[in-house]
């Protein structure tokens, strides 16, 4: 559990990004470094407001559509607990089968319809480049919550503020991403997000869930060392954050293609030994087999610490694009 401490980051109040007024919130590419020093400022803050008073009428008033087309825990839950921290409230609609979707309504219809009674849409798509679409068609703010195997940006934003809180920078850093980097969207936003930094990434995948070409051409042109492997034991060693994903199943067109490659990662206590002290295993989860539970209890493991700063993160998104931080 983060506990409070000195904010690193700018000042609260003291908003040089007025301009997040309004903004959509599409993919990682958007952001500079001057960016998530000031989410993470405002998501640092959030945390101190959390634990000291809990809940806050900073968004009294106002209304987000939680609109979600994908199956999620945390992205949904942790935008409505933001938002009720923030003293707003929340149109749930998780399961779009009860919704007019059904009845055939475009995604462009369904969110011109959620505009009218909200200020800002999270939308969650199976499709890459749903949220842009989305975004277009809106006139409110639109946050991307996941578009299919395309990105999902405050994911990638609460992993670079984990990494931020846990180790204190985010330049001079490995980061060894595993599993499967070809359908894991976060590893798509998280790499191209970590391209700002002066980090080291490998990617260590089984050869048919390797890291797309043009995530990899991305951070290439930013002049970020990258490398690929099919086995963790030579780049374990060398990791300050080792970040796990889950093979993405329901991505598959061949259910014995998933079969093959399901169970190709295990980390356990036992391959962890090779790891340094001083550094953080990280997952978006959900997490199926590819952490043993064994290794909840290392000092180590910080995916469910990454899910509260998840929380804070979301805050200050909301906060900024209303205007509020
Ligand atoms: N929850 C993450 C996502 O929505 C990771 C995953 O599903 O494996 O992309």
């Amino acid at each position: 559990m983060p506990t409070e401490s000195q904010s690193p980051y700018l000042p609260f109040g003291e908003n040089k990004n007025a301009s997040w007024y309004g903004k959509d919130i599409l993919s990682v590419k958007q952001f500079n470094r001057a960016d998530l020093e000031y989410i993470f400022g405002v998501a640092h803050e959030m945390r101190g407001m959390v634990e000291r008073i809990g809940t806050f009428d900073l968004l009294k008033g106002k209304i987000l559509a939680n609109l979600f087309y994908e199956p999620s825990t945390r992205t949904s839950s942790s935008f409505t607990a933001a938002m009720e921290r923030l003293g707003g409230s929340v149109i749930p609609i998780n399961e779009v089968k009860y919704s007019s979707v059904t009845k055939g309504e475009s995604l462009t219809d369904t969110v011109r319809t959620l505009e009218c009674y909200a200020d800002v849409i999270v939308l969650r798509h199976p499709e890459t480049g749903s949220a842009a679409i989305a975004a277009k068609a809106a006139k409110k703010p639109v946050i991307n919550a996941g578009d299919g195997i395309g990105e999902h940006p405050t994911q990638a934003l609460l992993d670079t503020f984990t990494i931020m809180e846990e180790l204190g920078r985010l330049d001079n850093l490995t980061v060894t991403m595993l599993g499967d980097l070809k359908y894991g969207r976060t590893v798509h936003s998280l790499a191209r997000l970590l391209s700002l930094f002066k980090v080291k990434l490998n990617y260590v995948s089984p050869d048919i869930l390797r890291m797309p070409k043009e995530v990899m051409d991305e951070v290439a042109a930013k002049g970020i060392p990258q490398a690929e492997y099919s086995t963790l034991e030579k780049v374990l060693p060398e990791t300050d954050v080792l970040y796990v994903t889950r093979v993405q199943k329901e991505r598959f067109e061949d259910p014995a293609e998933y079969e093959k490659v399901k169970g190709a990662y295990v980390i356990d206590p036992e391959i962890m030994k090779a790891a340094k002290q001083e550094m953080i295993v990280m997952h978006p989860l959900p997490r199926v087999t590819e952490i043993s539970m064994d290794f909840d209890d290392d000092p180590r493991a910080a995916y469910f610490r990454q899910m509260e700063y998840g929380l804070y993160v979301r805050m200050a998104l909301l906060a900024m694009v209303l205007g509020k931080a």
